[in-house]
Order: structure tokens, then sequence, then C-alpha cells
């Protein structure tokens, strides 16, 4: 199988694990290190002028994201250092101490299951809900906030990392959802690419991280309803006394300048990134089939965010096309960038209802806004190459059961 040479450049279709930092956001933090690297909480003028940096950014992103004030109950933003600890404190912090029940599902990140798990330790019921055909799971949940007596937590996933299958919240926007039936709602994939309005939300609680849309790693913010009870995960006066540890006030700034972007450019940059997808998917298909095997797109028809495409070829386990693309210069992902390592099959993928193969071989593309018509082109032309090696290898030559 053909190696690229070193001085090929990758093509980069691993948008939804990690993207690049804009150029504009790389200035704004220059300059926020630059005027305002004194600690926020020094009683000097150097730390006003960074307590004013930081602030002026949190209510920025409070207002991109559609945070209100209400009967003098502001909507509060906590600076995390990411969305899993956003998703942690978003479902450990909000919890409260009396135990109720806790619900999941498939489609949810590695740190939404490993908090659910935590809240079933201190004595909550953890029920883990199946996922419909189309990959929603709120239904299910409402289902179950109506035969459960006490407090109930339920997580979701706007838009799911490793299908891009969208969650549809219309099934709980009639549940009653306040501090009876919590809801927390991890925006991570779906902020680039979906509109997000935390006052229309039905949602308690939202998780989020500019990673993820051309703003820096190393911060990420939940967003809380007005009045809702929120205990800290890491005790500490910053932060509104939420999350202890002096802040970063430049990866802050760079959050806010990264969503500001994403927001102003959202309706082109979904509409374009969307057809891009769709010609990704189209043409993988094509490829495969012109090398004899069948390759299937999952969530085509169902309602999804325009960057995640997830395809799979019948016989070919999807570590071996991850590694033999990454080999011909194509970076895609076998799931969730912190579940690559797992020889598992993506748990989202593996819930639908879809032949068993579709799950062992599915392996996901991702795109972002920087991502071109020629970066797609190029994947083909070298994805044509993947799959005629991988056939001479015999690699592919025996479809797999089921
Ligand atoms: N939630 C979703 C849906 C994700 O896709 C990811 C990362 O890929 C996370 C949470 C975790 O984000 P972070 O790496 O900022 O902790």
């Amino acid at each position: 199988m053909a190696a690229v040479s070193p001085a090929t450049e990758p093509i980069y279709l691993d948008h939804a694990a990690a993207t690049p930092l804009d150029a504009r956001v790389v200035e704004a933090m220059q300059r926020a290190a630059a005027e305002a690297f004194a600690n926020p909480s020094s009683p000097h003028a150097a730390g006003r002028r960074a307590r004013a940096a930081l602030e002026d950014a949190r209510d920025r992103v409070v207002a991109l994201l559609g945070g209100r004030s209400t009967g003098g109950m502001r909507d509060r933003l906590i600076f995390t250092s990411g969305a899993t600890e956003a998703n942690r404190l978003g479902m450990l912090g909000t919890a409260g101490a009396t135990p109720g029940t806790v619900a999941v599902s498939p489609r949810d990140h590695g740190s939404l299951l490993a908090a659910a798990d935590d809240l079933a330790a201190r004595g909550w019921r953890l029920c883990r809900l199946p996922l419909a055909a189309d990959g929603s799971t709120l239904e299910a949940a409402v289902r179950l906030a109506g035969s459960t007596s006490g407090r109930m937590l339920v997580s979701t996933t706007l838009v799911c990392g490793q299908t891009g299958l969208r969650e549809s919240l219309a099934a709980v926007a009639g549940a009653g959802v306040g501090p009876r039936l919590l809801v927390h709602a991890d925006a991570t994939q779906a902020a680039a690419w979906d509109p997000l309005d935390f006052a229309a939300l039905p949602v308690t609680s939202l998780a989020l991280a500019p990673h993820k849309f051309g703003g820096p790693r190393g911060i990420g913010g939940l967003l809380v309803r007005g009045g809702l009870d929120v205990a800290p995960l890491t005790p500490g006066p910053q932060e509104l006394g939420l999350r202890g540890g002096t802040e970063a006030v430049s990866l802050a700034v760079g959050f806010a300048t990264a969503l500001e972007i994403a927001v102003a450019t959202r309706a082109e940059a979904a509409g374009r990134v969307a057809e891009l997808r769709e010609r990704f998917e189209t043409e993988f298909v094509a490829v495969a089939a012109r090398h004899g095997f069948a390759a299937v797109v999952v969530g085509r028809d169902a309602e999804r965010a325009a960057h995640i495409a997830t395809v799979a070829v019948r016989g070919c386990d999807r570590q071996t096309l991850v590694m033999a693309c990454d080999l011909a210069g194509i970076c895609l992902a076998t799931g969730t960038a912190c579940a690559s390592g797992s020889s598992d099959p993506s748990p989202a993928v593996a819930a639908l209802d879809l032949p068993d193969w579709v799950a062992r071989s599915a392996v996901r593309a991702s795109l972002g806004a920087t991502t071109t018509p020629a970066d797609v082109a190029t994947a083909m032309h070298r994805l044509d190459a993947v799959f005629r090696g991988l056939a001479e290898a015999g690699l592919l030559a025996a479809p797999g059961p089921g």
C-alpha cells in the first residue's frame, strides 16, 4: 500500500476532534495576553484590566449563546478547562445532594457517562436510554420522567460527536424542564453548525468548548439557567465561586472571539460544509464500489449537523481503514478522539438499528469551516489508491458476517 511522501500535506478531516486556530483568534489572544496578563483578582489597575477583559469575554459568550436575565435571575457562564469539565459540572454540580434518577444514552460523550456513573455510586438510579431509529433519545427520557417520582437529571447531546445526528428537543419542550427535571445539554459538536438560543432551549445547562470552532484548547464553558443551584467541583472564589483557580483571561478572550466568528459565519459555513460533506459521502461510496465494495453512510436521511460523515465499508475493519487512510494522507477517525484508541465499536453507531458490520466498520470524517472542495477532491483521489491497495492486499476481500 502506497504511503504518502513526508512532503505531502495530509488532508485533515478530523475537525470534530480539533480545529485549527483561526488567525483572528490568535491575534485577539495575543493582545489579551499582552494587555490583560495580570491576575483578575489582583486589587490594582493591572488586575482590574484583566478582570474587565475576562468579564467582557464572559458577557460576549453569554449573549452569543442567548443567555438572558429573567426576573432578576441571570444565566451564568462558568469557564472550565473544556467540554469534558463543563459536562461534569453540568451533571454533578447541578444534581443536588438528594439522589434521584439520572438518564444517559449511547449518543453521549464519555464525560457524561462517567458523571452519571458517579451519581449512581452516590445512590442515584441510573437509566441508560435507548436510541430511536433517528438516533434521538429524548422521547424515551420524557416517558421515563412521566413514570418517575423525585428529581430527574437527563443528559442530552445536541449533536452526536460520533454520527453528527441531531437530538430534537421538541420532546422535552412541554415536559416542565426546571428544578425537578434537569436537562443538561452537551452542545460541543452543535455550537459551530446549529443556531443556539439558550433562552428558547428547554434545558437547564449547556456545555461547549471553542477548540471545535477555531478557538483555543484548554477552555470551555458551562452556561447555567439563572436561579439554578450549582455546587463547584473545585471550590475557590473564582468563577462566581463555582470553579477555583486563576482564570485564563487570554483563553476566555479567544473563546469569545471564536464564537463571534462562528455565529457570524454559521449559516454560510453550514450550507457550504454540508454540500462538501454530501460530496464526500457520495464519492466515498462510489470509490468503494469501483473496487467492488459496498459502503454505506450512517444516518444519511436523518437530521444531522453539517460537518460529520460516518461511513462504513462492508468487510473492512475501521481501524484498518483509518490506518490505511493515514498512510495515504487522509486524517479520519474511528470515533470520538478520546475513544479512538478503543477497539470497541462506537456505541452511538452500535445502538442504531443497523447491521452489525456497520458498527464494526464505521469511520468518521469531519469537515470544518476551512475545508475546501479541493480537499475533498484530493481525499477522493487518495482514497481510490487506498481501496486499490487494500483490495490487492486482500484486506477487503472477505465481506464480514451480518
Ligand atoms: N462532548 C462532545 C460531543 C465532544 O465531541 C467532545 C470532544 O470531542 C467533548 C464533549 C469533550 O470536549 P473537550 O475535549 O473540550 O473536553
